[in-house]
C-alpha cells in the first residue's frame, strides 16, 4: 500500500493561529504564553486588569506590527473578538 503523501506545510510557523486583532483591526498571530513563561505583569486590554506573573495567557501580535503586541487573558480576548471591546 502506498502511503499517502502529507501536504507540505505552509511557510508560517507550524501550529500558528491567526485572528483579527480587536484593538488594531489587523490580522494578528495568536501566541500562547505558558505559566512558566509569564515572568512579568501585563495589563490586559480586555478588562484593564493585570495578568499576574505565572498566569498562562495569550499574546496577540499584529502582522507587520510586532510593537503593537498585547498580552490578554484568554477569555477576555475571546469575548473581545466576538463582541468587540
Ligand atoms: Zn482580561
Amino acid at each position: 500500500m502506498p502511503s499517502r503523501r502529507r501536504g507540505s506545510r505552509p511557510s508560517s510557523r507550524p501550529g500558528a493561529v491567526f485572528l483579527n486583532d480587536p484593538l488594531t483591526g489587523r490580522m494578528a498571530e495568536l501566541q500562547q504564553v505558558q505559566p512558566y513563561q509569564a515572568r512579568k505583569e501585563y495589563l490586559c486590554p480586555g478588562c484593564n486588569q493585570e495578568i499576574r506573573p505565572g498566569v498562562g495567557h495569550v499574546v496577540v501580535v499584529p502582522l507587520g506590527g510586532a510593537d503593537l503586541r498585547r498580552h490578554w487573558h484568554r477569555p477576555c480576548l475571546e469575548r473581545a473578538s466576538k463582541h468587540g471591546l
